[in-house]
């Protein structure tokens, strides 16, 4: 489950690795196009190999690697059970020329 950030309802997501699910997401209450935010803890995954070059050097490093890489785990299994949506942009650019038909016919 995830809040549509147009009508606040919520929307139910599919499966996490379901890109295909992902890309066709619409909200059921104000069909908006919904996409799925990047967690924010995935930003926390490279950094995890570093820190265990690091680890080689003592207990202490050896702690807090293991420490992070745990954090780092639990923080991206709790961002895909609730997973953020934003509203998708829309792919097409706006028409540069636009068709007067609606104007004041007099
Ligand atoms: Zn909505």
């Amino acid at each position: 489950m995830a809040t549509c950030p147009a009508c606040n309802h919520d929307v139910a997501t599919p499966f996490f690795l379901n890109l295909d699910g992902w890309r066709h997401l619409v909200c059921p209450y104000c069909r908006a196009r919904l996409e799925l935010k990047p967690p924010g803890s995935f930003v926390l995954g490279p950094l995890i190999a570093p820190l265990f070059v690091l680890a080689r050097h003592g207990r202490i490093y050896e702690v807090i690697a293991f420490v992070f890489m745990f954090a780092t785990i639990f923080l991206m299994l709790l961002e895909s059970v609730r997973p953020k949506v934003r509203l998708r942009k829309r792919p097409l650019p706006k028409p540069t020329i636009r068709l007067n038909i609606d104007g004041p016919s007099n």
